[in-house]
């Protein structure tokens, strides 16, 4: 068979520890006997981001937004144990957190739904997609103690000088208050992602929040979302049979429990925090979910939803046996390898991207699987397999599709 080419690059960041293992074998094993690869590698693990002082995650970044594609190991984020492990120069910041400020997205995620790992809620069919925006609220929150009588006020002095002061409390005895803040700029970016991503995947999109109880806050999130939807994609909505549906959160939550899936669910950021391990944890496993990174302006991100899974690299390094689950970092190559063959027109490139991730999901549900699965699968007599064992396998069933 002759191999398939690309003409554009794909942005390759290749990341830390267990997953790093997975994405060698997943390149020699999966895509290069099939692939003319071409990536334009940046190595994001630690040691070369201390070595670069982090430029290297920067330089990624800013390869995304040339080359519009890219796809992401997993990586660490340091923190004190991490700066005497790999005698960092300083604590660097989340490569995540770096590359979302430069192309200013929003994080889609959504399980992987095989037969035999069914969701704990079993009116589910289809996946629930979480797009959880990622800017301000608690998150870039200002707290404070108070500590007893007196008054707490909300003030904001414009560039003019003008001020406009409220009363949050006459506090008479001892409590807490919060401030927190968003940027019209960031929910309107935050809604033409749901919304392009919706078109892009051809899924409802849903939104929820509190705006009977937040008047201002939460109905300004409600507001951008509708005149965005009414200026810019009413139309392109209709054209291709998809609802955008606002409701209350708390009417969303109840109703996601009813449905079958098979809809993006646009959360603000905490809602977004919270319902994501929801959905991921009654979907079966972190292992089992894909995650992208959407930029407002058409960039798109692909990784595993899950961390570096550094337990199971001191096992590896110590020469003892894994069985770490490589199907998100697989259909992080598939959904970036679909997206390049969706850009460039190259047809071949997206059917083989459909093809391995048909072949992962075939070697799961004929009984081939690692051990986080086997534990919570509902097939009997299942093969567990080893790290690189799964991937051989799914290699097994992909020659035998192709
Ligand atoms: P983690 O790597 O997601 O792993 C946590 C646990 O979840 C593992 O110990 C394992 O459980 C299970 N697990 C996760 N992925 C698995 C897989 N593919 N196959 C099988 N089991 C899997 O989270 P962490 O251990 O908290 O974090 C490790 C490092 O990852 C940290 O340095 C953190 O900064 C980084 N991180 C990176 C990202 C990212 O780049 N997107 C995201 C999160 C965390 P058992 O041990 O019980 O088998
Ligand atoms: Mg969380």
């Amino acid at each position: 068979m002759e191999k398939i080419k690309m003409t554009t690059p794909l942005v390759e960041m290749d990341g830390d520890e267990m997953t790093r293992i997975l994405w060698k074998f997943i390149k020699d094993d999966l895509l290069l006997p099939f692939i003319e690869l071409n990536t334009e590698y940046y190595d994001l693990g630690l040691e070369h981001r201390n070595e670069t002082n982090d430029q290297v995650t920067v330089d990624s970044a800013l390869a995304t937004k040339k080359y519009g594609v890219a796809v992401k190991c997993a990586t660490i984020t340091p923190n004190a144990a991490r700066m005497d492990e790999y005698d960092l120069k300083e604590m660097w910041k989340s490569p995540n957190g770096t590359i979302r400020a430069i192309l200013d997205g929003t994080v889609f995620r959504a399980p992987i739904v095989v037969k035999g790992i069914e969701p704990c809620v079993k009116n589910w069919k289809k996946p629930i997609t979480i797009a959880r925006h990622a800017y301000g609220d608690v998150y870039k929150g200002t707290e404070m103690k108070v500590p007893g009588p007196g008054t707490a006020e909300i003030v904001f002095t414009g560039e003019d000088g003008t001020v406009v002061k409220e009363t949050i409390h006459t506090f008479k005895e001892a409590g807490i208050v919060q401030g927190m803040h968003n940027i019209n700029g960031s929910i309107e970016s935050f809604a033409r992602s749901c919304f392009n991503y919706a078109l892009d995947t051809k899924q409802d999109l849903w939104f929820a929040t509190k705006d009977t109880i937040s008047k201002k806050y939460d109905h300004t999130f409600k507001d951008i979302f509708q005149e965005i939807y009414d200026k810019e994609y009413d139309e392109k909505f209709k054209a291709a049979g998809i609802e955008y549906f606002y409701t209350l959160i708390d009417d969303a939550v109840a109703r996601v429990m009813k449905s079958e899936g098979g809809y993006i669910w646009a959360c603000k950021n905490y809602d977004g925090d919270v319902m994501s391990d929801m959905v991921s944890s009654a979907f079966g496993s972190l292992a089992m979910m894909t995650s992208v990174l959407v930029s407002p302006d058409g960039y798109y991100e692909y990784e595993a939803a899950h961390g570096t899974v550094q337990r199971h690299y001191y096992k590896h390094l110590k020469g003892e046996e894994t069985s770490t689950n490589s199907v998100a970092t697989i259909f992080a190559w598939t959904g970036a390898l679909r997206k390049r063959g969706e850009l460039d027109g190259n047809k071949e490139l997206m059917e083989f991207a459909d093809k391995l991730e048909a072949a992962t999901i075939k070697t799961i549900e004929d009984g081939t699987m690692t051990k986080d699965l086997a534990l919570i699968t509902s097939l009997e007599n299942v093969t567990v397999v080893n790290s690189e064992g799964f991937i051989k396998a799914i290699r097994t069933t992909l020659e035998g599709m192709l």
